[in-house]
């Protein structure tokens, strides 16, 4: 089973939501992690079974940062928002640097994060999607 880390800032939640409720079949056979606040979402809005986390600004990139050098985690879907200022930016980029360090593959908009769910993405080797 593939582990998934989802996370979004404030500005793009609506957009993670939609997301994972247009993606809900395939996301549901994946275990979930998620910083606070999206994971919350994710389980109220979309019904999903989400792990989750500290909040990001409280130090939840850094905890699923180290999650994924730890090679724990399959993809990371991290929808950042570049039109705002976050207290937490070094963390924000220690967890895009250990995914480029660790070759995960990293989503940080919408489109990418559709394709890395996508029949060719992540599950090419499970024909898990119909
Ligand atoms: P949150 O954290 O899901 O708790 O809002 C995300 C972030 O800002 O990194």
């Amino acid at each position: 089973m593939k582990t998934i880390a989802l996370i979004a800032h404030d500005g793009k939640k609506a957009d993670i939501l939609q997301f994972a409720n247009d993606n809900k079949k395939v996301l549901a056979k994946c275990k979930l992690i998620a910083t606070r606040t999206t994971g919350k979402l994710m389980k109220e809005k979309v019904g999903l079974k989400v792990k989750c986390y500290m909040s990001g600004p409280m130090g939840g990139d850094a905890e699923i940062a180290a999650l994924v050098a730890n090679k724990k985690v399959h993809a990371v879907i991290f929808i950042t928002d570049p039109l705002d200022a976050h207290p937490h930016d070094p963390d924000i980029h220690g967890l895009l640097r250990v995914c480029n360090v660790h070759n995960i593959p990293l989503a940080t908009n919408i489109a990418t994060a559709q394709m890395i769910i996508s029949r060719k993405g992540l599950f090419s080797d499970e024909g898990m999607m119909e």
